[in-house]
């Protein structure tokens, strides 16, 4: 596409200031503004977080998240409007959540910190806490998530194993089945950890069979997307311990419902879907949209293309 003006929509502001990517890309050679929503039309191409419909008319479209499950693709595909993602950029971010999440849990810091709220002293029973290394974590999706959690877990002495469609090996992983193999990939592990994107075959892909298929002093992790697991049934597996617990930064319903069970669990770490926040983030989306703008320039394909 001939991009003239390039629109920051205001929608990234939950994740960081728009005019700090704004002025980081001033020295490009098209003009880039901080846009709402009634400056859309005078626009080709916008760099976003939501959809809108008047989005349609642009020529280019570019998500600051990997996940695009938001977006009309068959509106977007007829309307010849280019949709890129930000996927590449979470491994390191959110492989550190998810190793927090789990060093919380061995360590029982967030145990410590609910009873620091009210003022207790009170220390763990003596059986309760344990350590990392020879633990073993199957990570479901194997992209670039998938690939950073490995490679954090993996430095913390856990043992890795995956799942992917084809079940072919993958670097950093020590086992790696295939996706129909799923409920005997997670019967070995301490922690399942979903990295997977919400589409029509991963949606409620983690139901009450693959919980029932789970050790029950095992934790589950979701940092793909909410309806990738089905959340009553995991509500149910946690309720009837059939679960040690849960961290959860994506949910069903966002944000999650007050009234949602999940929020009191003693042994469930609820996270608002930031398990990518850093302050780095408006830089390396700068990166993606500078290499597009500068390939369009040169009449090349672009990178990180979904539509
Ligand atoms: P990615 O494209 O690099 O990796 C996704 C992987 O999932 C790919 O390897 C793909 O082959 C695999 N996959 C897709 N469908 C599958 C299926 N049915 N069975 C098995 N594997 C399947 O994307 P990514 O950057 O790793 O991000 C993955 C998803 O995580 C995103 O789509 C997004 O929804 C989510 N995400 C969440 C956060 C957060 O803040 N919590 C941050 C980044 C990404």
């Amino acid at each position: 596409p001939d991009i003239e003006r390039l629109g920051v929509h205001d929608s990234v502001e939950s994740v960081f200031p728009p005019s700090e990517l704004a002025d980081s890309l001033s020295d490009l050679p098209v003009e880039v503004a901080v846009i709402g929503d009634d400056e859309i039309d005078s626009c080709d191409a916008v760099v976003t977080l939501e959809h809108r419909d008047a989005f349609l008319e642009l020529a280019w479209i570019h998500s600051i998240q990997a996940g695009v499950d938001r977006f009309p693709f068959d509106d977007l595909e007829e309307r010849g409007v280019l949709l890129t993602n930000s996927t590449g950029i979470h491994d390191r971010w959110v492989g550190e959540t998810v190793a927090s999440y789990l060093l919380a849990f061995a360590r029982r810091l967030h145990e410590h910190v609910a009873n620091q709220q009210e003022r207790r002293w009170e220390q763990p029973a003596w059986d309760d806490g344990f350590t990392l290394p020879g633990t073993t974590a199957c990570v479901v999706g194997t992209g670039t998530l998938g690939s950073g959690v490995a490679e954090v877990l993996g430095s913390l002495g856990v043992r890795i194993t995956g799942v992917r469609r084809s079940g072919d090996p993958v670097e950093g992983f020590a086992e790696v089945y295939a996706s129909e193999d799923l409920e005997d990939a997670v019967a070995d592990a301490d922690f399942v950890i979903v990295t997977l994107p919400l589409t029509e075959a991963t949606r409620h892909l983690f139901d009450a069979d693959v919980f029932g298929a789970m050790a029950d002093d095992a934790y589950l992790v979701n940092v793909g997307r909410g309806p990738v697991v089905d959340e009553d049934a995991l509500i149910d597996a946690l309720e009837a311990d059939g679960l040690a617990g849960a961290a959860l930064d994506v949910f069903e319903t966002e944000p999650l419902p007050a009234e949602s069970p999940l929020w009191e669990m003693d042994e469930v770490i609820v996270t608002p879907h930031c398990a990518a926040f850093t302050e780095d983030y408006y830089r390396a989306i700068g990166d993606l949209v500078r290499e597009n703008v500068e390939r369009f320039a040169e009449g090349e394909a672009a990178t990180n293309r979904v539509v």
